[in-house]
């Protein structure tokens, strides 16, 4: 189910390009626009739900069953020496686009630009 007004759900039906790290039928991971560190990606369910506090347990299994796979295609063409995940749900913790999202953060050391 996909949401008129929200980017995210524009970007999964292609109204809005992206650049594609990984697709399937549960979840599309792309990158993102303002990258914090090379290769910083953003994986969505593709159903639209706001935040974690929205989700249901089938879709939160579904994505995050997904998040090592992706890590993974991240370290392969990356070859960061670590990452993060950070996911922000509601506006005091600073999410600005309210379709759930996972963010994986490549980290490659000291003055990588992650603060
Ligand atoms: P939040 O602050 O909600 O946790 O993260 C939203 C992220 O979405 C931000 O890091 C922002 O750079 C990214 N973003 C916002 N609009 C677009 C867009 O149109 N395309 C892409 N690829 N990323 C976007
Ligand atoms: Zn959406």
């Amino acid at each position: 189910m996909n949401h008129e007004d929200c980017i995210f759900c524009k970007i999964i039906n292609g109204d809005i390009p992206s650049a594609k790290v990984y697709e399937d039928e549960h979840v599309y991971a792309f990158l993102d626009i303002s990258q914090v560190t090379k290769g910083h990606t953003l994986v969505i369910p593709k159903t639209h739900v706001k935040d974690i506090f929205e989700t249901p347990p089938e879709v939160a299994k579904e994505l995050y069953a997904r998040i090592p796979k992706v890590a993974n295609a991240i370290k392969e063409t990356y070859q960061p020496l670590g990452l993060n995940t950070l996911n922000n749900n509601g506006e005091a913790a600073e999410q600005s686009v309210f379709h759930l999202h996972i963010h994986l953060i490549p980290r490659y050391g000291e003055g990588d630009g992650y603060t």
